[in-house]
């Protein structure tokens, strides 16, 4: 099968198909997003890549983000991140408080919202300039000098920010935050802030089917065993609640975001972004689901 051939078949079949769900409406200003935004952009190892619909529109990342954090304190840390943030799905809400309370504060896994804070706490802690440094990361690995936190999403996300806060202040009780919950929220809202175009964001994945390296084949951005672990972690735990679901459907490790994108990964192969903002009752992009399922079950391109 010819991948820009299906990619377009696809686009076309599953724009077609009637709505469900509806955007991540808690955050305010993700509210305003023209629901019916659909783009694709799948970027092969080999530096080619194709791209249908809405593929050059910036959106927001949001939770996608938390692979990068992930990986710059796995980068900078090592092993020892994972005495503080777990690596086991959590078969709950992104944003439940309920776990986090009967394991004393140490969340399931980095993609979570609570372990998104731990992994900044640890950032803040381990960066001279947390926010500066991290974006500067993040633009070298995308080789995307333009990057830039969305302050008015940050701050949308602050001011009805009650669950976040709370979770923060929670992990804080049980002494795994080493800095105070405000700069850790705040250094959190701007991570889930960035945003960036399919385009940008399939290519700026690519070192996750690349062994770790960059796509400039020199800077290793993880070693090879931490590039499998992120990819493992993706697997077991990119999908909150719906982890299981969308592995069992789509067969590559990817994560999503509330603002409708979804990334995943074939190893050796390429990385594939979809952006549909409307959301199902999970929190995932219902096209964007469907679409990944279809992909790779036409194309037969897939980690199993
Ligand atoms: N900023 C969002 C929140 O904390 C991220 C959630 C997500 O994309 O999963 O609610």
């Amino acid at each position: 099968v010819d991948i820009k051939q299906a990619l377009t078949a696809l686009h076309t079949k599953i724009k077609a198909i009637p709505h469900k769900g509806s955007r991540a409406s808690y955050i305010p200003e993700l509210s305003h997003v023209d629901p019916n935004k659909f783009g694709v952009f799948l970027a092969h190892l080999d530096g080619n890549g194709c791209g249908v619909g809405d593929y050059q529109e910036p959106f927001s990342i949001q939770s996608i983000a938390k692979v990068l954090s992930t990986t710059l304190a796995y980068k900078l840390g090592g092993e020892s991140i994972w005495s503080r943030v777990g690596v086991e799905p959590s078969g709950t809400a992104f944003n439940s408080l309920l776990q986090l309370e009967s394991d004393l504060g140490i969340p399931r896994n980095p993609f979570i919202n609570s372990g998104a804070m731990v992994i900044c706490d640890i950032l803040i802690s381990t960066l001279e300039n947390p926010k500066e440094d991290f974006l500067a990361f993040v633009k070298t690995i995308s080789n995307n000098k333009s990057l830039k936190y969305s302050t008015h999403i940050a701050e949308s996300e602050k001011d009805v920010g009650f669950r976040n806060i709370a979770l923060c202040n929670l992990i804080k009780s049980f002494d795994n935050l080493d800095n105070s919950p405000e700069e850790v929220l705040d250094f959190y809202f701007n991570l889930c802030s960035l945003e960036m175009t399919c385009e940008e964001a399939a290519r700026l994945f690519l070192y996750l089917a690349n062994d770790g390296l960059a796509l400039d084949q020199k800077t290793q951005i993880l070693t090879l065993s931490q590039s499998k672990r992120i990819n493992a972690l993706m697997q077991t735990c990119g999908f909150y609640d719906e982890s299981g679901e969308f592995s069992f459907k789509v067969g590559l490790p990817g994560k999503s975001g509330v603002g409708g994108g979804i990334l995943a990964i074939l190893p050796e192969k390429f990385a594939i972004l979809v952006w549909s903002p409307r959301l199902n009752d999970k929190g995932n992009s219902y096209k964007g689901m469907l679409f990944l399922e279809e992909f790779t079950t036409l194309t037969e391109q897939s980690i199993f």
